[in-house]
């Protein structure tokens, strides 16, 4: 049976050991700024967003065919790794569907490590409770959080406006550094819906601000994805505002 946890706010922490690890990169230097770092993608999703690239992700539940690491492997890697590695980068899936995170960013920490985490922020009391830990957070905005509608249409699930503007805000509060990244495709987003992010977190007080152009997944064609996005879009002059409005703005484009 598949789990999905979509209002689950309350503070269980499971022991790290319980951590669904689905894959883990070994090295990176573009996941956590100024950092070298690894990063574990942990398995569960609230949300069912049309460009997810990472699917499998989203249940909780490892199929048959998929690997799972275990969490004395990864315990045991960065202990070898101390010295060599600066950071951990928790990713997904959402991070704070898993129940362990609490108790696997401490280990980690403790360890030494530096902790970067991706998400989603629609678990803004779980994030709050971890900010402590945290050296950097790649929060991604998926639409205007004014419209509820146009989030629900990119996310697949109504009513997490609100708690997507209290992660924001936390965030915001504290001296954790902060990437908002929004991932841009023409059939859920407008030139004009990008530019509303845009004033949305400028206005929020965010700094350092991505877009990410859709790319194909490898090996899709357009029956299983979205079709391919045009080098117009977003249009140069929304780029050029955006540009004009963040200390750090930067456009991913692949
Ligand atoms: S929030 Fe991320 S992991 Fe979840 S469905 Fe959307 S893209 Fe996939």
């Amino acid at each position: 049976m598949k789990t999905i946890i979509i209002n689950d706010e309350k503070a269980i922490h499971k022991p790290a050991s319980e951590l669904r690890i689905a894959g883990l990169t070994r090295f990176t230097t573009i996941d956590f700024p100024d950092c070298l770092s690894a990063v574990v993608f942990l398995k569960g999703c609230p949300w069912r967003c049309t460009y997810c690239q990472n699917p499998e992700l989203q249940t909780r539940e490892f199929s048959e065919m998929e690997e799972r690491v275990s969490w004395e492997y990864l315990e045991n890697f960065l202990k070898k790794r101390r010295g060599l590695l600066d950071g951990l980068v928790f990713s997904g899936g959402e991070p704070f569907t898993d129940p362990a995170l609490y108790s696997a960013i401490k280990v980690v920490e403790e360890l030494g490590y530096k902790i970067g985490i991706h998400t989603a922020g629609m678990y803004p009391e779980k994030l709050k409770e971890v900010l402590p830990m945290v050296d950097w957070v790649g929060l991604d905005i998926k639409a205007p959080l004014s419209s509820e509608n146009t989030y629900c249409k990119v996310v697949g699930k109504p009513n997490f406006t609100k708690r997507v503007r209290a992660s924001l805000d936390a965030l915001l509060q504290t001296d954790v550094s902060l990437e908002v990244r929004t991932t841009v495709h023409p059939d859920l987003l407008t030139d004009e819906d990008i530019l509303l992010i845009g004033k949305e977190l400028k206005e929020a007080g965010v700094s350092t601000f991505a877009v990410q152009v859709y790319r194909q997944p490898p090996e899709s064609d357009e029956s299983n994805s979205l079709p391919r996005v045009g080098s117009d879009y977003p249009a140069s002059g929304t780029i050029s505002q955006l540009h004009d409005m963040f200390e750090t703005f930067t456009l991913r484009r692949s």
